[in-house]
């Protein structure tokens, strides 16, 4: 085996698709968000990012960067161990008890990251439950579709947000068999939501655990902002709800939140969480002052909704094909690869604006888009310039426009 050769042929086939992926180097500006420098050509240019997943701004927060601070000073750069040997600091203990009162739930655990939460979760819950089956929406996250197929039980594959295709999928087995339904509230792709109530309903019907990915809604919906099971009244009936701190909270880290007896479980059997050392103190005080940060200020949900809205109907008006999201999430599809990065690139080179285009196998072949993430933080000068650019690429590629009735 010519391994290299193997690698080059490889990454030599995903550029002719269109499909190879080029980073945008960045480097972000402390207290000027969504203002960053781009690395590019042997030079910088300051560009407005547009794509950013730190929804809310929160990674600039002088809360949070002050809390970061002192806790680095303090406690010093590393934790210095697992949670189990040596790497539990205050700051994770302070941080899981916000996070489980922040969720409405009696414990919490932190992971590295929201991905290997999810991972280690399902799989451990999957593979020790005796019997176990899951049930899993078909545009579940892959660190949800990576837990499920570690956890090597049997799985039913329901139809996105679909209760009766659920409700058909769990009635063929009885109620003894333990069951776990995964899935998301925030589809960050389409934007859609999930219709939470009628979901557990089945599940409920069923007697399965309800597994509730709230990535792209922490911070960002319910009165305190912890998600959409919130929003919706229903978080006393998902039995695990899991988060990241790496997009709305703006720092890294992901978590569970649930009953104490399953976080005690998780913590007791999940290896992903036993085996790896924990995050740094520094970050767990940055997380918990964010979180503490958001539940206090839901004005910045509300600017986050009307930016995102305003944002959609202007691009609409124009006949620019925006996918009616119901979230804070802005997708304006293209539908070609190729397009979709020439597009992404005239935007950052002739704009100075960053939207990176997502292509397959993020979202199937002939759906490629620009997915916009408007924040309280882009002003209205900065949306003039955003639609302006939009227009003037849409006419430059001559790309595909909504004829407007009448
Ligand atoms: C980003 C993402 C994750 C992973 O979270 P990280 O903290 O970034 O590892 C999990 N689920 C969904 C739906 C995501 O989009």
């Amino acid at each position: 085996m010519d391994y290299q050769h193997f690698f080059a042929k490889r990454i030599a086939d995903l550029k002719a698709e269109g499909r190879y992926r080029v980073f945008a180097d960045l480097e972000r500006i402390r207290g000027r968000f969504p203002v960053a420098l781009n690395y590019r050509d042997g030079q910088t240019h300051e560009v407005v990012v547009w794509c950013s997943n730190d929804y809310l701004g929160m990674g600039q927060n002088e809360e949070v960067v002050a809390a970061a601070q002192d806790v680095l000073r303090k406690c010093g750069a590393g934790a210095g161990g697992t949670r189990n040997i040596s790497g539990t600091n205050h700051y994770h203990v302070l941080l899981e008890e916000e996070l489980a009162d922040w969720c409405g739930k009696d414990a919490a655990l932190l992971f590295t990251s929201g991905y290997v939460a999810n991972q280690t979760t399902l799989s451990t819950l999957g593979a020790t439950l005796p019997g176990c089956v899951y049930f899993s929406d078909e545009f579940n996250h892959n660190s949800m579709i990576e837990g499920i197929r570690h956890g090597r039980s049997q799985k039913h594959v329901f139809r996105h947000n679909d209760p009766e295709s659920l409700a058909e999928a769990l009635s063929a087995y009885p109620k003894e068999t333990p069951k776990i339904v995964a899935f998301e509230s925030v589809y960050s792709m389409d934007g859609d939501i999930a219709p939470l109530a009628e979901l557990c309903d089945v599940a409920q019907a069923h007697n399965a655990m309800t597994f509730l990915d709230e990535v792209h809604a922490v911070g960002m919906y319910g009165a305190e902002g912890s998600g959409v099971a919130e929003r919706d009244g229903v978080r006393g009936r998902i039995d695990i709800i899991q988060g990241t701190l790496a997009k709305a909270v703006g720092v890294v880290g992901g978590f569970v939140a649930a009953s104490a007896s399953c976080i005690d479980y998780v913590r007791s059997f999940g290896p992903g969480f036993i085996f790896s050392s924990s995050m740094p103190p520094a970050t767990a005080a940055a997380a918990l002052a964010s979180v503490q940060y958001l539940r206090r200020h839901p004005e910045l949900r509300e600017r986050h909704q009307e930016r995102a809205a305003t944002l959609k109907a202007r691009l609409t008006a124009l006949g620019i094909p925006v996918l009616p999201s119901v979230s804070h999430i802005v997708p304006v599809m293209v539908g070609d690869a190729a397009a979709c990065k020439k597009a992404s690139d005239l935007l950052l080179t002739q704009h100075g604006i960053y939207v990176q285009p997502i292509n397959y196998p993020t979202v199937p072949v002939g759906t490629e888009r620009l997915r916009i993430t408007p924040t309280p933080l882009h002003d209205d000068a900065m949306m003039d310039h955003l639609v302006q650019a939009f227009v003037s690429v849409w006419d430059a590629l001559d790309l595909h426009k909504v004829k407007k009735a009448g």
